[in-house]
């Protein structure tokens, strides 16, 4: 079926107590046994190891990803750290892309090292980069395409053939494009890991995380870190996370239509110094962005003359745009990733990666596009 079909039907049957429609929010800790000796013969025993609203959830996300399984978690972060888990141990070494979330640094960095892991932040835009960053100990390379705040893109065919000669499971953070614009495990990745927070939730409404996989050997490894160390997404947010993906393809494509059009306008602004998105002929990667994905997104940045003083009042002057973390819902946003997002990221670490003082990030929601550009031009002119 197509992708506008599976969004909305994948994953859920009628109720067959009561033919409602969507699938029921089954808010139940536990699973009452038919016997002993049919213990788990409906597949449930426990809501942290499974529950019937989170698997309808996870085989919509299979399906839309192309994967073989999936696996929803309580955030996006959960849904990292259970790869991260899942794969890596002491003497482990993992690649990261240099650019990614600032959680996905924080937790490999503070976190995972303190357990004896290593980690090589390099630069997966080039494949080169992440092929000098390979060693005999390393077991995952996670790379997010296009990356948050930057948007710098990795070539996910190059860097999965060059992780699968050497035997390493590749991970993808495609929390930015969806699988209605860009489906990693097509391209021979092994896992896809999301932030449904994001774009599949798309109405502020829940924080939540998903991995899909490849192959079932790599989910087994996935699910049984679900369980064992407590990671599951919630029934009530896997409901709401269903609701919100019925419009994925529609909202994102709107939406990106509109990111096209902020741009457009930004970049002709004498205030904007530099905007940054990836549908722009002037993004470096305009050409890896076009053959990738079959949509640029909506997220941009973009840089104002005066630097961070004036990037400042303009965010405190706007009132269609919010200020606010998180992305990709209906309500646009805008970010500063210096002090917001990407506080945790070192200093000499965000100078290196182009992640500047000035830097304004913003996430175009579904307003009108007329309204969205007055608001912004209201607030330009006054700097
Ligand atoms: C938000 C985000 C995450 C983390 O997700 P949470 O749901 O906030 O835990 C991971 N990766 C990317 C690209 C994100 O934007």
């Amino acid at each position: 079926m197509g992708f506008r079909t599976d969004q909305i039907h994948s994953g859920v049957t009628p109720d067959p107590t009561s033919g409602a429609i969507l699938t029921p929010i089954h808010q139940s800790t536990t699973f009452v046994q038919p016997s002993v000796d049919e213990y788990m013969a409906t597949g449930y025993s426990y809501s942290r190891s499974a529950n019937p609203t989170v698997t309808a959830l996870q085989d919509r996300l299979t399906i839309l990803e192309e994967g073989v399984g999936s696996a929803a978690f309580a955030s996006g972060m959960a849904a990292t750290n259970a790869v991260f888990l899942a794969l890596l141990g002491a003497g482990d070494h993992a690649v990261v892309s240099d650019v990614a979330y600032g959680g996905t640094y924080r937790l490999a960095d503070k976190v995972f090292t303190r357990f004896g892991v290593d980690f090589t932040f390099a630069d997966t835009s080039d494949p080169q980069a992440v092929q000098e960053a390979i060693n005999d100990r390393t077991r995952l390379i996670f790379t997010e395409t296009p990356a948050n705040p930057t948007l710098k893109y990795t070539d996910i065919a190059a860097v999965s053939a060059l992780a699968a000669s050497s035997g390493i499971v590749h991970a993808v953070d495609n929390t930015f494009l969806t699988p209605y614009f860009q489906r990693p495990l097509t391209l021979g990745a092994d896992l896809v890991v999301h932030s449904t927070t994001k774009y599949f939730d798309g109405h502020n409404a829940t924080v939540g995380g998903a991995v899909i996989g490849r192959t079932e050997e790599l989910m087994e490894q996935i699910a049984f870190v679900q369980n064992a160390a407590g990671l599951i997404m919630s029934p009530m947010v896997a409901w709401l996370t269903m609701q919100g993906s019925k419009t994925l393809a529609h909202r994102i494509e709107q939406q990106s239509a509109n990111a096209m059009a902020v741009a457009h306008y930004l970049e002709a602004h004498p205030k904007v110094a530099k905007v940054v998105y990836p549908g722009l002929p002037s993004f470096p990667q305009h050409r890896l962005a076009t053959e990738q994905a079959s949509g640029y997104g909506a997220m941009a940045w973009f840089e104002v003359e005066g630097g961070l003083e004036a990037g400042k009042k303009l965010m405190g002057s706007l009132r269609v745009w919010t200020l606010a973390e998180n992305l990709g819902s209906v309500e646009s946003l805008i970010t500063h990733p210096v002090t917001m997002t990407h506080a945790d990221v070192e200093e000499h670490e965000r100078r290196r990666v182009g992640i500047t003082d000035g830097l304004v990030r913003i996430s175009v929601g579904l307003e009108e596009v007329e309204d969205l550009i007055e608001d912004l031009d209201q607030g330009l002119n006054r700097l």
